[in-house]
């Protein structure tokens, strides 16, 4: 039942063939020996629908464990896409980083793993660093484009939006850019990461690969705007690479967003926080985005932080307190280059 050619590689095993048409659902079966299931296995979730010869996509949710719109709009594709209706193959893993969304946290609680800072990951590491190395060997050398689902989680909030980056190759740019209309999220940031080594943008990226990825919302759950928009964009990318025959269902018309250096502002301080801004805000430079009080030295003045460009503001910090070396706000800046 289990697949001897990856069994071979990586203690993950599988009953699903990754090659073979029609419809299967099944599970990565992951070894994860404990005090109360000494020989017992993790089995996280995989769909496969593949259909002749055609396009393969991924589509990932649950990459961090506190971001509910992935999960949910694949649960949902798991249940409504009809086989017949596609050409090539779509490969879903609706909860990239098992244990952490069965905790409901955004790093794993079994090894402490971020899996967007795991990749590509070690075959014979941690639970997080194995799933890694299984998508980046025997998954992601079978795609063409991933869509990979994000929101804030519970410690930030976002303006709704597709996230790609700038790539360095101009074809791999423009059938991005292709893509990332074809989502069709109101607005869709032009990223230059902070730390971009280990993510799975990189891993797809470095081969070459279509990678979209979004921030939707936030705060540890989910709004109906926010669910659709995924699970339009997954759809619409979906008929955009010719793997589902289906009309588009967004009319959505994209804003191009960049940020510039000096977008992340980062909090110097410890204490209560107070944003005085709005998401999808339009401020200009110097305008108090935050401010950060000491709650035992209430007479104190409260720390401002202002805006350092003009701009939108994309990112909020969400809960009411802060520490130091925290993100408190990200400004995006318009921008015609990618419309
Ligand atoms: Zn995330």
């Amino acid at each position: 039942m289990t697949n001897t050619a990856l069994e071979k590689r990586s203690k993950i095993s599988t009953q699903i063939d990754l090659d073979k048409d029609g419809v299967q659902h099944g599970h990565l079966i992951i070894p994860h020996s404990r005090n109360d299931s000494p020989w017992g296995s993790l089995l996280m979730p995989l769909s496969v629908f593949k259909n002749g010869e055609g396009p393969t996509v991924l589509l990932t949710g649950g990459n961090h464990g506190d971001e509910y719109e992935g999960p949910i709009a694949l649960i949902k594709l798991i249940q409504s896409l009809e086989i017949d209706k596609v050409k090539g193959r779509v490969i879903i893993l609706p909860a990239l980083n098992y244990p952490a969304v069965k905790a409901g946290t955004r790093l794993s609680p079994l090894d402490g793993g971020n899996m967007n800072r795991s990749f590509p990951g070690d075959a014979d590491g941690t639970i997080t660093q194995m799933i890694a190395d299984f998508v980046q060997r025997f998954i992601l050398t079978r795609v063409d484009a991933v869509v990979d689902i994000h929101a804030g989680g519970k410690i930030m909030s976002f303006l709704p939006t597709a996230v790609i980056h700038n790539l360095p190759d101009p074809d791999h740019m423009e059938r991005t850019l292709a893509a990332a209309r074809a989502f069709g999220a109101p607005n869709c940031l032009v990223l230059e990461e902070l730390d971009a080594a280990g993510m799975l943008d990189t891993a797809v990226e470095e081969m070459g690969k279509i990678f979209i990825s979004t921030e939707l919302g936030g705060g540890g759950s989910n709004r109906p705007e926010t669910v659709r928009i995924a699970e339009t964009g997954i759809h619409d990318v979906l008929v955009h690479l010719g793997i589902l025959d289906e009309a588009p269902k967004g009319p959505g018309k994209t804003r191009f967003l960049g940020t510039p250096a000096e977008a992340f502002v980062i909090a110097d301080k410890t204490g209560l926080f107070e944003f005085t801004a709005e998401l999808g805000e339009r401020v200009e430079k110097g305008h108090i985005v935050a401010r950060i009080y000491d709650l035992d030295n209430p007479t104190a003045a409260p720390a401002e932080y202002r805006a350092p460009c003009d701009g939108i503001v994309i990112h909020r910090h969400l809960m009411g307190q802060i520490n130091r070396g925290d993100c408190l706000a990200v400004m995006g800046q318009e921008t015609d280059n990618f419309s």
